[in-house]
């Protein structure tokens, strides 16, 4: 249903544009193909009403249909509150959009007694292709526990909704140096019980909890080192044909003017961006992170 793993053939892009793209060490395969099509996300969080969220997508769409946009290339999600969604999805559709969008949070259950809480089923009913599922703003305001991460991220595939599990290190993990054990504990604890088509259509954002909505970047190393050791662990979990198809993303103050180097590395195939998913242009220049590439 979605487009994990789809290589984006080299021979569609201009030869002039090619070689001030493609660098040794950009997200590639050694061929010049991205070895799964880039992702990125924006996390409008809790900004935006409904009439504001149309507004914003509109320049968004406008912006990147005056760059003439390649959806097919680099995959745009946005992920609005609840009540922007039927809004969205009105627009998507009036205008043929080819933006994706989902929900920021789903309950574990299908349908009942829980006040305050939204079903899968209606995420999928409104058009939404993902949800995210574990952003720390939820494990940590919220509480919410792996345990209940795992059934969140189950739910999704249930209702026919791509989760994008988020995982990611506090401060003092980062300070103490087991951050790679921390986020891999995390993972392995959200895909537990997941079959191997899930773990393959499945996305996971890195986002080190110090690095969001602070100004502090994690460098393009950092996001490489942790993105390389949960496609490994993916691996070991799921075998190397559903690890290579997996997207990880990277999140925490991603910027036009850094997205291009994060991306560049190789198991980094996306971003997901809070704070400059809000400003239509500067998400747009993130989307178009290409263009800001320059070969070594
Ligand atoms: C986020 O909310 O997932 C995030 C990465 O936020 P920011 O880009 O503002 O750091």
């Amino acid at each position: 249903m979605q487009s994990s793993g789809r290589q984006v053939a080299r021979g569609s892009l201009p030869a002039e544009h090619i070689s001030r793209t493609f660098g040794d060490y950009v997200t590639t395969s050694a061929n010049g193909a991205f070895d799964r099509t880039p992702f990125i996300a924006g996390n409008w969080k809790m900004n935006m009403d409904h009439v504001q969220g149309i507004t914003l997508l509109q320049k968004l769409a406008w912006t990147l249909s005056d760059a003439k946009h390649d959806y097919s290339r680099v995959e745009v999600a946005v992920f609005p509150p609840f009540t922007d969604l039927r809004g969205v999805q009105t627009l998507v559709q009036g205008d043929d959009l080819h933006i994706a969008y989902g929900g920021q949070d789903l309950s574990q259950f299908d349908s009942g007694a829980y006040t305050g809480d939204i079903s899968g089923q209606f995420l999928n009913k409104l058009g939404c292709k993902y949800v995210l599922v574990g952003h720390s703003e939820r494990r940590t305001i919220h509480n919410e526990s792996d345990e209940v991460l795992n059934a969140k991220v189950k739910a999704a595939f249930r209702h026919g909704v791509v989760p994008v599990l988020c995982v990611g290190e506090g401060l003092e993990i980062r300070q103490a140096g087991t951050h790679v054990d921390h986020t891999l504990q995390q993972l392995r604890a959200g895909v537990a019980g997941l079959t191997n088509e899930q773990a393959a259509e499945l996305v996971v954002a890195y986002e080190p909890v110090w690095a969001i909505g602070t100004g502090e970047v994690a460098g393009p190393e950092d996001a490489q080192e942790m993105c390389a050791a949960i496609r490994a662990e993916l691996e070991t979990l799921f075998g190397a044909d559903v690890a290579a198809k997996t997207r990880l993303l990277y999140g925490g103050s991603v910027k036009g003017n850094n997205a291009g180097a994060i991306l560049r590395e190789r198991d980094v195939d996306g971003v997901l961006v809070g704070g400059a998913s809000l400003d239509p242009a500067e998400f747009a220049n993130i989307v178009r992170f290409e263009s800001h590439l320059v070969a070594d």
